[in-house]
Order: structure tokens, then C-alpha cells, then sequence
């Protein structure tokens, strides 16, 4: 019998805990099967990869857990066609995840270094239709808008005005939402003609999105 090597097993066990956790999208399944998740965390992490948990990357910030990534793509319903953006590039590795389902990812980063990073290690990767831009989020890309989808994979306690202005009409954004040290959630809006619909989902721990781009690197 054929010996099965020990990573095909951790990735096996990946697949089954996020469709054991609720995850049926076969798309984001595959993508979240396709993209290497070992490229995107520090080397000292990389037995850790394909753990269900979040990890620390520079700046002091962390790459979500992979049920959360898997989730909140789930929820944003993207289609081939779309225009994504995704405020809080981090590691690169939710961009990765957005960029094998949608047609364009644009992804804005506070911190320098973590953009740079992220931008190298997607294009090595070959990640195409991802841009990285070091900038604020909160202003959202308005040269580039409207999109299709937005994400949002910092918590703000309000959702910024410039993305909503940004989104399209039919468009959808899903983000963290609620205070910085108490209970936050994932939140999906829709933009109709008739204004915005809001859903609340599960309950969270992310990273706060902060005014501004910084002025450490
Ligand atoms: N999506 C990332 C996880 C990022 S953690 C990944 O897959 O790895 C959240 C990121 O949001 C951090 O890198 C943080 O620096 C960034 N962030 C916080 N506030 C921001 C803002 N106003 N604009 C852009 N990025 C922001």
C-alpha cells in the first residue's frame, strides 16, 4: 500500500474540519484547498499552518484562523465576474483565497511592510488578479470603485462610510463589526436601490482596523 505522507493527511484534516464546521461551498473549499497556507505564515509557524487558529505575522498583527477566511468568503457570495476589495491585506492570505473566485482582488494594508510582503509573496505565487496597496482603508480604493464585494478582515466599530459609498449596487460587504475589546461580529450588508439590509452572523476576535496608514512600517 501506498505510504500517505503526513501533509497530505493535515491537509485532508483541513478540508473535513471546515466541512465539518459548516463550510459547503465546493469553490471556497477548493480555493481554500489550492492556496498553500505555510507561504503566508512566519517560518517559525509553519507546523501550524493548517491548524484551526490564528497566527501572529509582523506588525503586530495576525492571520485569521482558516475557518473565519473560509466563512466570511462564503458569506460574501462572490461570482467569477466580480470586483473585489479587501481592506487588511495582512499575510496575503484571504486575498489569495478571493483571488481564485473572482475575476479582480484589490487589497489595501496600513503597514508598508506587510503590503510589500504580501505583494512579493503573491505575485511568487502567482496570484495575478491581486493588487496590493499600502493605504488606508478606511477611504476604501475610490479610483478604482465600485465593487462587486467588500470585505473587511479588521474590526471597526462602524462600518466607514467610504466603502459603503464604494460598493456597488446589488453589491455585498461582510465585515467584523463591534468594540474593540468586547464581543464583535461578522456582519453582511447588501446595497439595494432602497438602501442597505443588515444581517448579524457569528461572533468574533479580530484585530482593530485603525485610522490612517501607519506611520511605523
Ligand atoms: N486578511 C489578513 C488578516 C489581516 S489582520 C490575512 O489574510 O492575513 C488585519 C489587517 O488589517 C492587519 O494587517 C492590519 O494592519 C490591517 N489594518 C488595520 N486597519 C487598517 C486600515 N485602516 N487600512 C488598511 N489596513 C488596515
Amino acid at each position: 500500500m501506498a505510504a500517505i505522507h503526513t501533509d497530505d493527511v493535515e491537509r485532508m484534516e483541513f478540508q473535513l474540519s471546515l466541512r465539518r464546521r459548516g463550510i459547503s461551498d465546493q469553490a471556497v473549499l477548493r480555493a481554500m484547498d489550492e492556496v498553500p497556507r505555510e507561504h503566508f505564515v512566519t517560518s517559525e509557524f509553519t507546523d501550524s499552518a493548517y491548524a484551526d487558529q490564528a497566527l501572529p505575522i509582523a506588525c503586530g498583527q495576525t492571520i485569521s484562523q482558516p475557518y473565519v477566511v473560509a466563512y466570511m468568503t462564503e458569506q460574501l457570495e462572490v461570482e467569477a465576474g466580480h470586483r473585489v476589495l479587501e481592506v487588511g491585506t495582512g499575510s496575503g492570505y484571504q486575498a489569495a483565497i478571493l483571488s481564485r473566485l473572482a475575476r479582480d482582488v484589490v487589497s489595501i494594508e496600513r503597514y508598508r511592510t506587510l503590503a510589500d510582503t504580501a505583494r512579493e509573496r503573491l505575485k511568487t505565487l502567482g496570484y495575478a488578479n491581486v493588487t496590493v496597496i499600502a493605504g488606508d482603508g478606511f477611504a476604501g480604493a475610490p479610483e478604482q470603485a465600485p465593487f462587486d464585494r467588500i470585505i473587511v478582515t479588521a474590526a471597526a466599530e462602524e462600518v466607514p462610510d467610504a466603502l459603503v459609498e464604494q460598493l456597488a449596487e446589488g453589491g455585498k460587504m461582510v465585515l467584523p463589526l463591534g468594540p474593540r475589546h468586547g464581543t464583535q461580529h461578522i456582519v453582511k450588508l447588501a446595497k439595494t436601490a432602497g438602501g442597505l439590509t443588515r444581517e448579524n452572523l457569528i461572533a468574533v476576535r479580530f484585530v482593530p482596523l485603525l485610522p490612517g496608514q501607519a506611520r511605523e512600517l
